[in-house]
């Protein structure tokens, strides 16, 4: 080990992103990890980057192409001895350190003397992180003697459309970034020095704002902001910064707040009913339901969207409906419940619309909760035209009853959200989604079908998986059912 390396800590480039988005965060991420709270949304990055890494192999890979593997004892020296031993095809993974910051290199290509570097990402777009990204990369190859041609980000075209034979061509878009990165090299030394006192010095003193979800949702928000008090402060709702502000002030609980600093509608609502301590239930909500026809149906979808396409005809990012439950309700109360579910990992969405067209018949209110379903049934007229008739009469029944629970209903327990998950246990505690075994929220449903159709999976996991996704979205259009009848009789 130089001297160097026992001298200063060792930063990777995950850590100066943490560092430049808050040095609080890098300074939890190195001493107090048993803090975070990883979410499914989380993990389901993290697994979204690792496909679209893959997919980057098979497109700038050739028949002598190399990975470095990950081992932090050889990864570095294997790079050494390609480069040095005159490596002239692309490398991934490739890993450098310089002053103890450690990249690794989605793709290098050589170019003439030097080296293209291409840095991939799961995102649609370019961000400024992700310049700055671009930059400690080339920060390091270039005091590392790399003759750095240009450097590019590679990032999802979200107009790409899979066309179901295994050929990603198209599916990313290259941005040369040479020209920003360069100007970018004081930026990078400022942040490993910020980094360096992070990770070495006390804890950071950062109060908490927006920046606790941008870029990336911050995985110690648990432990910053106030969650030891029966109404959290950020149950207000309403914008970080303000939040940040009130918590600034002393704030822990939505009590503590200074009822004339409260200046949006919303935010008084919540504040005035916290205050009663009691459930407000305005009319509206029962007058609406009551005059609303049987058969009722009661409908929710579950949707995949991922980075890279699975099925023909498929858009990166875009939501495909691949399940769905629905509850029939006639007048007097009695239930009829069906739903549709295919693990054989062939494309779902005809069948799935075919079945939801005959489930629903041609008449009587289809409730759902938000607008996410109409976009999902105008996603499948798009796909079929030739459904577009039964699919579009099935829109022009759709009643989101989500508006009417939010103009009518609030419960301070419901913590400024008037989701599902959140609006439920208020009016039936035994009820309540975190009580699901396994998959109990949408990310986790989508992950779980998609473990689910991997030829890999084996059978008795792909059954339990089966069972908690037919749970899950029974549970969902459950929970309507629920919510309308503790309307109609408040
Ligand atoms: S929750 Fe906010 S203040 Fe706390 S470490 Fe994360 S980003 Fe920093």
């Amino acid at each position: 080990m130089n001297s160097m390396a026992l001298r200063t800590p060792y930063l990777s480039k995950s850590r100066l992103i943490s560092a430049w988005q808050c040095p609080k965060k890098l300074h939890l991420e190195k001493h107090h990890s048993d803090l975070a709270v990883i979410t499914p949304q989380m993990e389901s990055a993290f697994a979204g980057g690792h496909q679209v890494g893959d997919v980057a192999k098979e497109l700038y890979g050739t028949a002598d192409s190399v990975e470095v593997a990950f081992n932090f004892k050889t990864m570095v020296a294997e790079t050494q001895q390609l480069i040095e031993g005159g490596a002239d095809f692309p490398i991934f993974e490739a890993t450098f350190r310089y002053e103890n910051v450690l990249v690794r290199v989605d793709v290098m290509i050589p170019d003439g003397d030097g080296w293209r570097v291409i840095e991939v990402k799961a995102s649609t777009s370019v961000k400024d992180y992700h310049v700055l990204d671009c930059a400690i990369q080339d920060w390091v190859l270039r005091n590392s003697g790399i003759n750095v041609t240009s450097i590019s980000l590679a990032h999802i075209n979200n107009q790409f459309v899979y066309a179901g034979d295994g050929n990603y061509d198209g599916l990313l878009l290259e941005n040369d970034l040479t020209e920003e990165v360069r100007t970018l090299e004081p930026s990078v030394v400022d942040l490993v020095a910020k980094a360096r006192d992070a990770v070495t010095g006390p804890m950071p003193d950062i109060q908490v704002g927006t920046h606790c979800n941008k870029p990336y949702d911050c995985q110690f928000q648990s432990h910053c902001w106030p969650s030891d008090t029966k109404y959290p402060v950020t149950g207000l709702g309403g914008s970080k910064a303000k939040l940040g502000e009130y918590v600034a002030l002393g704030c822990r609980d939505i009590l503590d707040v200074d009822e004339n600093s409260i200046t949006a509608a919303t935010q008084q609502r919540i504040y005035r009913v916290t205050c009663k301590g009691e459930p407000e239930i305005l009319d509206g909500a029962r007058e609406a339901l009551e005059a609303l026809p049987y058969p009722r149906y009661y409908l929710d979808f579950e949707t995949i969207g991922p980075g890279v396409p699975i099925w023909s005809g498929t858009r990166p990012y875009a939501a495909i409906p691949v399940q769905w439950s629905c509850h029939s309700e006639q007048e007097g109360g009695a239930l009829h419940h069906e739903e549709f579910l295919d693990l054989s990992g062939d494309p779902p969405m005809r069948a799935l619309a075919e079945k939801m067209i005959a489930c629903l018949g041609d008449s009587g209110p289809v409730l759902m909760y938000t607008s996410y379903e109409k976009g999902v049934i105008e996603g499948l007229i798009d796909r079929f035209p030739d459904l577009t008739e039964p699919l579009q009469g099935i829109v022009n029944r759709l009643w989101d009853l989500h508006p009417v629970v939010k103009e009518n209903y609030y419960h301070p327990d419901m913590l400024g959200s008037w989701s599902i998950k959140a609006v439920l246990p208020t009016i039936n505690p035994e009820m309540d989604y975190s009580k699901l075994e396994g998959i109990a929220e949408g990310m986790g449903a989508s992950d779980g079908f998609i473990e689910a159709i991997n030829p890999d999976t084996d059978m008795v996991r792909k059954l339990e998986l089966e069972e908690q996704l037919l749970r899950y979205c029974k549970f969902d259009t459950e929970a309507m059912v629920e919510i309308v009848r503790f309307l109609r009789n408040s």
